[in-house]
């Protein structure tokens, strides 16, 4: 393939961005202009026509499957194997360096990574074993603190002295913590990039020889670089001003997490050689999608500025739909998506974005009871449920015996008859003498002070782990976890059990193992490395990206945070209420409502051909009937990019209109018309007893569809049916 093929696809500004020499790039350019096209253009361009080697690119993505997707475009452009190239994310890759460096790096060999789960587990534990109350030191708060401390590259040992007593005991928490995961070899996220960070610092060597090896670093989704993440760009690229990245201050949307919008100023001060390039032409979306996100981020302050246009027409407008509550929400979706698929749709091709989590499961349920393959981003995890995560801490188990919470999480499962006596007594010594749980096992024992049954059981336990760990010496990776999953007997413990929930854990069982195939054949795996290790970490830090692979053509869902940097033809932005999006949290804090407006503007901008966007007037929302109002980011898009719409032939259609209503969707009761409220039993003097299913229309034209208990379904004229409520 020749060079011309690598810029013949690009616009003139993205030409210059991809061919720029040698030195920093800065691309700042609002949503769909083409960054990431860019980074991959560029990175082809460097490699074909600079001559560069692949292993002398260091490339980080903000998801897995980016970084796969990069790989996979390179070498579809170059026609050439992309093997050596560094692509991947800070954690994946701050892994990376810590797997070659771990003695360097002052972390055992076998050190594991602790997902955000067992971290929180493990703060529990030791604030038992500190004696301190959950109830005055939440362990949720103190995990925050410990992240945002190491975000920060800040250590216990190096926090400022402190008068303030609970400051100082959250040191001495941080301070413990650390000890602890220090003395089970465990890593967690905000670790990893931490521990990269002081390795690279501290070791002179290995930093020229990384500086000497990547010619060329590029970043994408730069605006969501936190501290630690910049320092250790900059400690790579600092002599040889080679760093290259691209973002968009208008997306920056995790500055919950440490991001810093800063890094883009700091950028600029650090490279002062670099040249910028702005984008600003839009490939991805209609001329009304993008007005749309024009017009709701020109209200937010402070911003570097920049407004997209585009060369394709207006296309159709944003509908907006005000459903009765969630369940009409979810109606109109999966009726869109339905029809979407009846025309000709991919179903991958349709998206159902929300704010939280919570939200998916409304969407969900309609799709399981409609047989619709879907597929969730996030959530419940496939490697984070928990028959997985005992079959992966038997793994761990297996490569470091030292790992706490792999121990404590399977010692008694399936039970073998370890009482909670002997448990105690094993954690006891751990403490007392800063053992593993794994030595302090093995010293119990080896001391003779437990009863001989307890004795038994324990040791047991230990030698079914070694066992294990001799029988998977020189196996594949996916013969080790089969091995995992059955001489654990968590294979027999599951399949022994009755109901759907067991057959369910003994297929995902099954289905690790098959995970553990297929990540044989990933190309992102390190071959100079682990299998196992590369496997285990893997399935911390991408639990749900890979999840349902197999699933080629499924609706996505996923939070709007997890659709960053993605595109589809068919956009369902849902939950757009005061209280949900933006949320509760933001409602009072200026920064955080622009942070959520930002959110928005990545919503808005998935989109390429068609946007929907929902609202409900009534929703139930952690347990309890709300009214809200419909989202102050619905009220600030341009009406004339909006229509509103209804559902014809058989859903309901919205009780007030979208755009003229004031806000009655505030008052309570707004949802019920013609003295009847969805859900609400009636009678009729020929068919019996129903319940009202939907409403439509107003005064005379006013219909319910209400299902019979004796006849079904059926549509009545309001004003003839003559119904009673009961
Ligand atoms: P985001 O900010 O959402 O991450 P982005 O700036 O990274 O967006 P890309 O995803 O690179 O944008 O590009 C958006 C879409 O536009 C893609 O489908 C891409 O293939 C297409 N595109 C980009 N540049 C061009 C071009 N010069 N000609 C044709 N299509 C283009
Ligand atoms: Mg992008």
């Amino acid at each position: 393939m020749d060079i011309t093929d690598i810029i013949a696809p690009l616009n003139e500004a993205q030409r210059e961005a991809v061919t720029a020499p040698d030195r920093s790039l800065l691309v700042l350019a609002g949503a769909g202009s083409g960054k990431t096209r860019v980074l991959v253009h560029r990175i082809a361009w460097l490699l074909r026509a600079e001559g560069v080697s692949p292993h002398a690119i260091l490339a980080v993505t903000f998801t897995n499957k980016a970084a796969n997707e990069m790989k996979a475009r390179i070498e579809a452009l170059l026609e050439l194997s992309t093997q050596g190239l560094w692509v991947g994310t800070f954690h994946g890759l701050a892994h990376r360096f810590l797997r070659r460096h771990a003695p360097e790096a002052g972390l055992p060999e076998g050190f594991q990574i602790l997902d955000s789960d067992d971290q929180y587990r493990l703060i529990r534990r030791l604030l038992k074993t500190l004696e301190l109350d959950e109830a005055r030191w939440p362990p949720r708060q103190i995990q925050w603190y410990i992240n945002t401390q190491k975000d920060e590259g800040r250590r216990a040992r190096n926090l400022p002295d402190s008068y303030d007593p609970f400051e100082q005991q959250m040191r001495r928490i941080y301070l413990a913590y650390e000890e602890l995961c220090q003395r089970s070899g465990l890593v967690d996220f905000a670790e990893l990039l931490l521990r990269t960070h002081e390795f690279l610092r501290d070791n002179a060597d290995a930093l020229a020889h990384y500086q000497e090896r990547f010619q060329h670093v590029l970043v994408d989704e730069f605006q969501d670089t936190n501290s630690v993440q910049y320092a250790w760009l900059r400690l790579l690229t600092q002599d040889r001003d080679n760093l290259s990245v691209v973002g968009d201050d208008d997306q920056s949307i995790y500055g919950w997490r440490g991001a810093k919008i800063e890094n883009l100023h700091r950028f600029r001060r650090d490279y002062p050689r670099h040249r910028m390039i702005r984008l600003e032409q839009n490939y991805r979306s209609t001329g009304n999608i993008l007005s749309a996100a024009n017009a709701l981020i020109a209200r937010n302050e402070g911003r570097l500025g920049k407004n997209l246009w585009t060369e394709g027409g207006r296309g159709e407008p944003i509908s907006v739909y005000a459903a009765f509550n969630e369940q009409d929400e979810s109606c109109f979706v999966i009726e869109r998506i339905r029809r979407w698929v009846e025309e000709g749709g991919r179903r991958s091709d349709a998206a159902i974005l929300y704010r939280s989590n919570a939200q998916s499961r409304q969407f969900e349920e309609k799709l399981l009871a409609l047989g619709i393959p879907y597929r969730v981003y996030g959530g419940l995890r496939f490697f984070e449920r928990a028959e997985i995560k005992d079959a992966l801490a038997y793994l761990r188990l297996i490569a470091n015996h030292h790992d706490d919470p792999g121990f404590e999480r399977v010692i008694n499962t399936p039970t073998r008859g370890i009482g909670a006596k002997t448990l105690d007594l094993v954690r006891e010594l751990a403490r007392f003498e800063q053992l593993s749980l794994w030595a302090a096992a093995e010293k119990l024992i080896g001391d003779g002070v437990l009863p001989a049954r307890a004795a038994g059981a324990l040791a047991g336990f230990l030698d079914l782990v070694e066992t294990m760990a001799a029988a998977a010496q020189g196996r594949a990776l996916w013969e080790q976890v089969e091995l995992a999953v059955k001489s654990s007997g968590l294979l027999e413990h599951y399949r022994k059990e009755k109901g759907e929930q067991a057959e369910a854990r003994v297929e995902n069982l099954e289905e690790l193992v098959g995970a553990a195939r297929q990540f044989e054949l990933d190309p992102l795996i390190d071959p100079e490395l682990g299998g196992l290790d590369q496997f285990l970490a893997h399935a911390a830090l991408e639990a749900g990206e890979n999840q349902g692979e197999s699933c080629e053509d499924c609706v996505q869902l996923m939070t709007l945070h997890a659709a960053k940097g993605l595109e589809f033809n068919l956009v369902f932005l849902v939950g757009l209420e005061e209280g949900l999006f933006p949320s509760l949290q933001s409602l009072e804090d200026p920064a955080r409502l622009e942070e959520e407006r930002r959110l928005c503007y990545v919503g808005i901008t998935r989109a390429r051909r068609k946007l929907y966007i929902t609202h409900a007037e009534c929703r139930r929302l952690y347990g309890k009937e709300t009214y809200p109002r419909r989202s102050r980011f619905l009220r600030e898009l341009p009406p004339d990019c909006l229509e509103e719409v209804r559902m014809k032939g058989g859903v309901s259609r919205p009780v007030a209109s979208a755009m003229q209503s004031a806000d009655t969707s505030a008052m309570p009761g707004a949802g019920a018309r013609g003295g009847f409220r969805l859900g609400q039993r009636v009678r009729h003097g020929k068919f019996g007893e129903g319940v009202i299913l939907q409403q439509e229309g107003d005064g005379a034209q006013a219909r319910v569809h209400v299902n019979f208990a004796e006849v079904g379904a059926k549509w009545l004229m309001l004003a003839y049916a003559n119904l009673e409520p009961i």
